[in-house]
C-alpha cells in the first residue's frame, strides 16, 4: 500500500495546517494513506485531541500514530528560554520513537515521502537512514522563510547578537528589516533556540523540498528571491511549493462543541454588517492583567463593536506563553463595571474562539491579531484587514511584512520596550482601522488579496499546480 508520512509540530497551529495538508493531498491523490506522527508537546500547546479525533472518525486513510511521551530533565527545561527550544529539545529524544514507528509503518506501506514541520528537522538523520526523500513543511511565511535560509550568511557576517544591533538587516526579497524585528528566537546568539534554528537552516536546503503555506501572489518577491537562489548562498535552493492558504474548514471541531452554534456568532448575527472589531492572539497570547486593562479602557473609548478573546494572564516569571488551562474570571481581570458599561456592543469571549467562523461572518470587519501566520492567512481569506500586535515568535517580522510590504495591516504600536501598549493607542489605531480612509484603503487591498487567494486554490492556479507537482515529485506507482 503506498503511502506518505507527515511530521508535524503538536502546537495547534502547525499541527492542523499539516492535517489540511494531508487533507489536500488526498484529494489530489485518493489511493494513498496518510500516516500522521504526533509527539507529546513540552508545553500546553493547545487542545488537539477534538479535531485528531474528527478527523480519524472521517478519514480511514489518515492514520495517527502518537509516539510516547518524552520527559526534559530539569537541566534542560531550566536553560530554554523560549517555548520553541522545548520544543527542539523534546525532538531530538523522540528520534528513536520515531524511527521505530516509521519501520513498523513501513510493514504494510511503502512510504514515498516524509514531510516534517520545519521544527522537526531532527527527523531528517531518521529519514536518511531509512531512504525516505524528505521534504519539510513551512507553516510560516515566505519572507521568514528567506530569512532563516539567509540565517548562515548573516551569522558568517557578525558576531552580534540582532537584539544589540540599531541597524536594518537586508534579506532578500523582504524589506528592510529593523533587527530587533528578527524572529524572538533568533535575537540572543547565545541561546539555544537561535542555535536550533541556524541548525534547521543549515538542514533545510538538504530536503527534497519545501511546502509553504502561502500562494506566491501574496509574497512574489520572497518566493521569487529564493527561487533565484539568493537566500540559500552556499549551495542550491531546493523546489519550494507555495501551496497554501491552507484554512481549516470547521474550526468548531478544534475547540468546544461541535454541534451547537457558538454564542459569539449567535451575537454577531445581532450586529450590523461590517461592524465589528474581532481581536484573538493565538493559542500561546497572553497579556497582563494592566496590559488587558489598557485594551478594555481603548475599546470603550473607540466606540467600536467589538468581538474579544481574554485569556488568563500568564502566571510564571520566565516570559514563555504557557496559557493556563481553565477559563479567566473576566470580573477580577478586567476593569470594574467595563463588561456592564460596554455589554451593547460588546462581546468578551473566554479563552478559545471559532476564529475562522468569526472572521468569515458579515458583521466582522476588522482584526486585531498577533500576526502567527494561520491567523494571517485565515484573515486574507475572509478579507478581513489587520490591526498588527505581534507578540511572539516571527511575529515582529510578520508585521512588518503585513504593513510595509503587502500592505494589507495596520501596526500597532509598542509604548515601551517591552511591548506594553497604551489605551490610547488602541482607541487610535482601532478607529484608524475601522473609520478612517487609511483603514478602507486597506481593507480593499485585503479584499483584493482574498480574490487572489481564490484565484490561486482554484483549478489551473498557483497552489493547485504546486501541489500537483509536489505529488508527481513522489513518483508513486
Ligand atoms: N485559534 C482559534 N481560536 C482561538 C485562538 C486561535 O481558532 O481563540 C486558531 C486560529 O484560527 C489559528 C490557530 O489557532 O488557526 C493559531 O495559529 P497562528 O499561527 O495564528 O498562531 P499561534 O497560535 O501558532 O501563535
Amino acid at each position: 500500500m503506498d503511502a506518505i508520512a507527515l511530521y508535524p509540530s503538536p502546537a495547534i497551529g502547525h499541527l492542523i495546517s499539516m492535517v489540511e495538508l494531508a487533507k489536500l493531498i488526498l484529494n489530489q491523490k485518493p489511493s494513498l494513506y496518510i500516516h500522521i506522527i504526533i509527539f507529546e508537546p513540552p508545553y500546553n500547546a493547545g487542545s488537539t485531541a477534538p479535531y485528531i479525533n474528527k478527523v480519524s472518525a472521517t478519514i480511514p486513510s489518515i492514520i495517527f500514530h502518537h509516539l510516547p511521551s518524552v520527559t526534559l530533565p530539569p537541566s534542560v527545561t531550566s536553560t530554554c528560554r523560549h517555548h520553541e527550544s522545548l520544543t527542539f529539545e523534546v525532538l531530538r529524544l523522540n528520534n528513536p520513537n520515531l524511527q521505530q514507528t516509521l519501520l513498523s509503518i513501513s510493514n504494510d506501506y511503502t512510504i514515498y515521502a516524509f514531510i516534517a514541520d520545519f521544527f522537526c528537522y531532527a527527523s531528517l538523520s531518521v529519514t536518511a537512514q531509512l531512504n525516505i526523500p524528505s521534504y519539510f513543511f513551512f507553516t510560516c511565511g515566505a519572507g521568514f522563510l528567506s530569512s532563516i535560509l539567509y540565517l548562515p550568511t548573516i551569522h558568517r557576517n557578525t558576531n552580534k547578537s540582532f537584539k544589540d544591533m540599531d541597524t536594518l538587516i537586508h534579506i532578500p526579497g523582504v524589506p528592510p528589516m529593523p533587527a530587533k524585528d528578527m524572529a524572538k528566537p533568533l535575537l540572543e546568539r547565545g541561546d539555544k533556540a537561535y542555535q536550533f534554528l541556524l541548525d534547521g537552516s543549515i538542514h533545510f536546503p538538504k530536503s527534497a523540498g519545501i511546502i509553504l503555506n502561502t500562494f506566491d501572489s501574496l509574497e512574489p518577491r520572497a518566493a521569487k528571491a529564493m527561487r533565484d537562489g539568493l537566500s540559500v548562498t552556499d549551495g542550491p535552493t531546493p523546489p519550494l511549493y507555495c501551496i497554501g492558504p491552507l484554512i481549516v474548514s470547521d474550526d468548531r471541531s478544534s475547540g468546544g462543541a461541535v454541534d451547537q452554534k457558538p454564542e459569539c456568532l449567535s451575537w454577531l448575527d445581532t450586529q450590523p454588517s461590517k461592524s465589528v472589531i474581532f481581536l484573538c492572539f493565538g493559542s500561546l497570547g497572553l497579556f497582563s492583567v494592566a496590559q488587558l486593562t489598557e485594551i478594555a479602557l481603548g475599546l470603550e473609548r473607540s466606540g467600536q463593536r467589538f468581538l474579544w478573546v481574554v485569556k488568563n494572564p500568564p502566571c510564571n516569571d520566565k516570559n514563555m506563553a504557557i496559557p493556563e488551562e481553565s477559563d479567566p474570571d473576566l470580573d477580577t481581570i478586567l476593569p470594574a463595571g467595563f463588561l456592564d458599561r460596554t455589554k451593547e456592543r460588546g462581546f468578551v469571549l473566554k479563552s478559545w474562539a471559532p476564529q475562522v467562523a468569526i472572521l468569515n461572518h458579515d458583521a466582522v470587519s476588522g482584526f486585531v491579531t498577533h500576526c502567527g501566520w494561520n491567523s494571517v492567512l485565515e484573515a486574507v481569506h475572509a478579507g478581513v484587514p489587520m490591526l498588527a500586535w505581534p507578540l511572539y515568535a516571527e511575529q515582529r517580522f510578520n508585521r512588518i511584512l503585513l504593513v510595509e510590504e503587502i500592505k494589507i495591516a495596520l501596526p500597532m504600536m509598542e509604548s515601551t520596550e517591552n511591548g506594553f501598549v497604551s489605551s490610547s493607542e488602541v482607541e487610535k489605531r482601532v478607529r484608524e482601522l475601522m473609520e478612517s480612509a487609511e483603514g478602507n484603503w486597506i481593507r480593499k487591498q485585503i479584499i483584493a488579496m482574498k480574490n487572489d487567494a481564490k484565484e490561486a486554490l482554484s483549478e489551473g492556479g498557483s497552489s493547485r499546480a504546486a501541489l500537483s507537482k509536489l505529488v508527481e515529485s513522489w513518483k508513486l506507482k
